[in-house]
C-alpha cells in the first residue's frame, strides 16, 4: 500500500505515521526526521537545511527530490510506503508523479488530516520531543512538566522550530505553499479527508475506517490487529 499522510504542522502525521508504518508494515519516510538526522550528523545537506529550517522556511524542491527518489527506490519500498511531509509544494508533487510513473506505481489514498490553525497553534505551544527518537509528548501547562522520554529515558524539549516565531512561519509557509497541494491530489481522486481533532486513539479509528475500504485483504488482517485502545501509547503522548 502506498500513502500520503498529509496536513498541517502538528497534525498529527507522526503519531498516525508511526503507527500506520507499523501495522501495515510498510516504511514511514518523514522528510523532516532525515532533515533533521542530517542537521545533527552535521553533514553539508544538514548545514543548508538546519538554517532554512529554523526560520520555518521550506528546503528547495529538486534537494527534496533527490532525497526522495534515492529513499523510494531502495528495496524496502516495494511492498509500500507511507509518506509524511513530502511532497510540501506543486512543484514537488508534480516531480514525485513523475518519479511514481517511472518506477511503475502509484499512491493508494491521500489521507489529510485536518486540524483548525488554533489547535494547531495550541498543540505546538503543549509539545515537546525526545531529543533521541523524535517522539512527541503533549503536555499540560497546569500539571508538573515531563523530562524524560517513556521509551529510551531521553530528555524532553521544546524542538527548535516549534518556538512561538517559528512555529507561526511554518503554518504560514503551509498555508501558502502546501496547502494547494490537497488540490493537485483532489483532481486525482485520492484524498481522504479526516478530521484530526479529538483523542489520538478517536482519530486513529476514523483513519483505520478510510483505509478499511482500499486495504487488501492481507494488510487487513494487521490492520485488525492494530486495535486503538490496545494502550501502547499513553493519552497524550504520540509524535506529530
Ligand atoms: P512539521 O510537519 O511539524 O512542520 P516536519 O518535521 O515535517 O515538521 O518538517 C520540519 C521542517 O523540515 C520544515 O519546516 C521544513 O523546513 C523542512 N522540510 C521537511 N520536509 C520538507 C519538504 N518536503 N520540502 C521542503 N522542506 C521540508
Amino acid at each position: 500500500m502506498r500513502l500520503l499522510l498529509f496536513g498541517p504542522p502538528a497534525s498529527g502525521k507522526g503519531t498516525h505515521g508511526d503507527r500506520l508504518s507499523e501495522s501495515l508494515r510498510i516504511p514511514e519516510i518523514s522528510t523532516g526526521n532525515i532533515l533533521r538526522a542530517q542537521v545533527s550528523l552535521r553533514t553539508p545537506l544538514g548545514l543548508q537545511a538546519g538554517r532554512l529550517m529554523e526560520r520555518g522556511e521550506l528546503v528547495p524542491d529538486q534537494l527534496m527530490v533527490d532525497i526522495i527518489e534515492e529513499r523510494l527506490r531502495r528495496p524496502d519500498c516495494h511492498r509500500g510506503f507511507l509518506l509524511d511531509g513530502f511532497p510540501r509544494t506543486v512543484a514537488q508533487a508534480i516531480a514525485l508523479d513523475r518519479l511514481l510513473q517511472a518506477m511503475g506505481v502509484r499512491f493508494d489514498r491521500i489521507l489529510y488530516l485536518a486540524v483548525p490553525e488554533e489547535e494547531l497553534v495550541r498543540r505546538i505551544s503543549a509539545r515537546l520531543t525526545c531529543s533521541v527518537c523524535g517522539r512527541s509528548y503533549a503536555f499540560d501547562h497546569t500539571q508538573p512538566r515531563p523530562d524524560h522520554c517513556e521509551d529510551d529515558g531521553g530528555l524532553l524539549l521544546v524542538r527548535d522550530d516549534d518556538r512561538p516565531e517559528t512555529a507561526r512561519r511554518r503554518i504560514l509557509v503551509y498555508i501558502e505553499n502546501t496547502f494547494p497541494v490537497l488540490d493537485h491530489y483532489r483532481a486525482q481522486g485520492l484524498v481522504s479527508e479526516i478530521d484530526g481533532r479529538g483523542p489520538i486513539e478517536v482519530v486513529a479509528k476514523r483513519i483505520l475506517a478510510v483505509l478499511g475500504h482500499d486495504l487488501p485483504a492481507p494488510d487487513l488482517k494487521a490492520t485488525e490487529r492494530f486495535t486503538p485502545g490496545a494502550g501502547e501509547t499513553p493519552a497524550g503522548a504520540g509524535r506529530q
